[in-house]
């Protein structure tokens, strides 16, 4: 994978130093553990030097508080409806393998609701809150912990493994304690977050500015940690299988996101290596940095507008200097994730601050698609067989009208500060998208009978994502002043391979001629409406593919922020017509590695010197 810009972090400097200052001593702390090299799949380039914060099963140790007297109800609160939550997940769960026929796996979880309202427990928490005025996650947490060691301890095998019962209970216990408080997890120096898998939820809980890199024991390039890893320009390697077992938190390890390896213990001359590669990588960046600005013209004239993709609000400084002519895909799940109990004020005040923040250039919001991994609370507590075939995007959104408009308003209202469009995600067909502007037509009356203002120009556009949008883009079209091709979910729905799982990845495949197929379709419909087509899956960061993308006809790509300056740079060493002659023959070729070797041979001619 190429193309992901670099940020520049200081930490590796002052490891280098620190390991330099360790080596005159006569036993300097570097060499009393082995560098150890762990190799996972490289998501995301960049190397960083920093140190490890282990987030263990999707909870950390919460820090205990001391709380007033009149917090205590409240606290009680959130135990109770901790509890509410956590019990209709495991019933949920139970009923869902019972009807699986696996009775005896389903009774575990009569033992796992047993523990959860196991009455001394419950009694012990409530008593501790009230007499030592602490936060009930902490105090629950302390309590569980003791009642995990001391099983752990037992002789008796059997008893032995019910540690994990009621370390699964805490774990579901304590994500919902933590889901109520929605409070963010801040880091004092920057950090490489190792995981076992990271999901969306997760990601927003975290203080972004001090990520230094992501460490993830399962995954794949198209996981949402994957992207967001991109999208902000940090190194990221995945299905490093057993990490969490090995590393804790607080020792500095050095991640290169380029070879897809995690250094354990590095010593100074491994430091001191990476140093020079960070330097060389930023030089390259500077050096693309010169021209970012510039449109992407290629060599017979033809204009494609290349975009960025993002996610949240505060990565927007570094976007506006990307070179990026739009933001193509703004992802509002993220937000939501945030603060799924935004009031429309507080969504049109943070929308006003995304178009403000980059007009006069567009800003290209995709309406919420919660939903397959970006859960919502609400939601989460009813987990679904599967997920990315289940209540998902635009489903979710006219399943539940009023907190759809809630959005659309905000949307609307953040309109009157600057060119934008939205954009509906997930659609299957011209019906949803029928209904979806049908609410926004009436969103648009409400504001209008209220006297409140909102832009006369909004584009709205349909994500192209599933094959039967594909196959109907031409009904679509007359809907529509826009495509946007999101390659990442049209390759597992057209493939039937599951984005993320590691077993089937290898048929994961972005040339495959079915996938070109469609998008030559999509094209085909786009051009005869006279509607613009562009691509916001990560298939159009990759500039091995780009040559391909060209000759498909695309208008527009939408890439990781800090993929842009080279996407253009890419692209303006192309010439359309040969792209062209190319996907002629691409799409005459039923091999999809010959098909991504026909692009791939393309761009080294053109662009060897981006690709390293
Ligand atoms: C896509 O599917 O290509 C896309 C851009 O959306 P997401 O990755 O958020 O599903
Ligand atoms: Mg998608």
């Amino acid at each position: 994978m190429h193309g992901t810009g670099r940020r520049a972090h200081p930490a590796l400097t002052v490891l280098v130093h620190a390991a330099k200052d360790d080596a005159s001593l006569s036993m300097p702390n570097s060499s009393k553990a082995l560098e150890c090299v762990w190799q996972g799949l490289p998501v995301s380039p960049g190397v960083a030097a920093a140190v490890v914060h282990v987030l263990q099963d999707r909870f950390d140790e919460p820090v205990e508080r001391v709380i007033e007297e009149n917090e205590v109800e409240a606290e009680l609160a959130r135990l109770e409806t901790a509890m509410t939550a956590t019990r209709r997940e495991i019933k949920a769960l139970q009923k869902t393998i019972e009807a699986r026929g696996d009775t005896i796996e389903a009774e575990v979880f009569e033992t796992h609701l047993m523990i959860l309202e196991d009455v001394s427990t419950l009694d012990h928490v409530r008593r501790t809150v009230r007499s030592k005025l602490r936060n009930v996650d902490a105090v629950y947490y302390t309590l569980m912990c003791r009642h995990i060691e001391a099983l752990r301890g037992v002789d008796d095998p059997y008893l032995r493994e019910r540690y994990l019962d009621l370390k699964d209970i805490t774990q579901r216990m304590m994500r919902h304690l933590r889901g109520e408080q929605r409070a963010e997890i801040s880091f004092d120096e920057p950090v490489v977050i190792v995981a076992h898998d990271l999901t969306p939820s997760d990601t927003v809980m975290l203080d972004r500015d001090m990520i230094a890199g992501f460490a993830v024991e399962t995954g794949s390039v198209n996981s949402h940690a994957a992207i967001i890893a991109r999208s902000l320009g940090i190194p990221a390697v995945v299905r490093l299988h057993g990490l969490m077992e090995e590393l804790v938190s607080g020792e500095r390890v050095v991640i290169d996101g380029d070879e897809g390896i995690i250094i354990e213990h590095p010593t100074a001359e491994t430091l001191a290596k990476y140093q020079q590669i960070e330097a060389q990588s930023e030089a390259r960046e500077d050096l693309l940095q010169a021209t970012a600005k510039l449109p992407a013209v290629t060599q017979d004239g033809r204009v494609i507008r290349v975009g960025a993709n993002a996610e949240f609000v505060d990565e927007l400084d570094s976007i506006c200097h990307c070179g990026a002519e739009e933001i193509g895909l703004f992802r509002t799940e993220f937000v939501y994730l945030e603060d799924p109990d935004a009031t429309e004020d507080a969504l049109a005040t943070i929308y006003e601050q995304v178009v403000q923040k980059f007009a006069p250039r567009p800003v290209i919001f995709r309406t919420l698609d919660l939903g397959g991994d970006k859960l919502d609370p609400l939601l989460a507590a009813e987990p679904e067989p599967n997920p990315f075939l289940g209540w998902r995007g635009i489903r979710v959104s006219l399943s539940r009208p009023d907190f759809f408009k809630r959005q659309l308003r905000a949307l609307l209202r953040a309109s009157c500060h600057g060119p934008m469009g939205i954009m509906f995600p997930m659609v299957c067909g011209v019906d949803e998208v029928r209904a979806a502007k049908g609410l926004l037509d009436e969103c648009r009356a409400e504001l209008r009978a209220k006297g409140v203002c909102f832009g006369s120009e909004i584009e709205v556009g349909a994500m192209i994502e599933i094959p039967s949008a594909a196959a109907t883009a031409d009904f679509i079209a007359r809907e529509v002043d826009f495509f946007s091709l999101g390659t990442n979910d049209l390759i597992q729905y057209t493939l039937a391979v599951d984005r993320l799982n590691e077993r089937v990845s290898d048929l994961y495949q972005a040339t495959h001629p079915g996938v070109l197929r469609l998008i030559k379709q999509v094209v085909d419909a786009a051009r005869k409406h006279n509607v613009r087509v562009g691509i916001c899956g990560e298939m159009g960061g990759d500039i091995e593919l780009a040559p391909l993308l060209v000759g498909l006809g695309l208008d527009e790509l939408s890439v990781a922020g800090g993929q842009v300056p080279r996407v253009k740079q890419a692209l303006r060493k192309l010439n359309e017509a040969e792209c062209q002659t190319l996907a002629q023959q691409a799409l005459e070729c039923s091999d999809a590695a010959a098909i991504h070797e026909l692009s791939r041979t393309m761009a080294e001619r053109c662009y060897a010197e981006l690709m390293v």
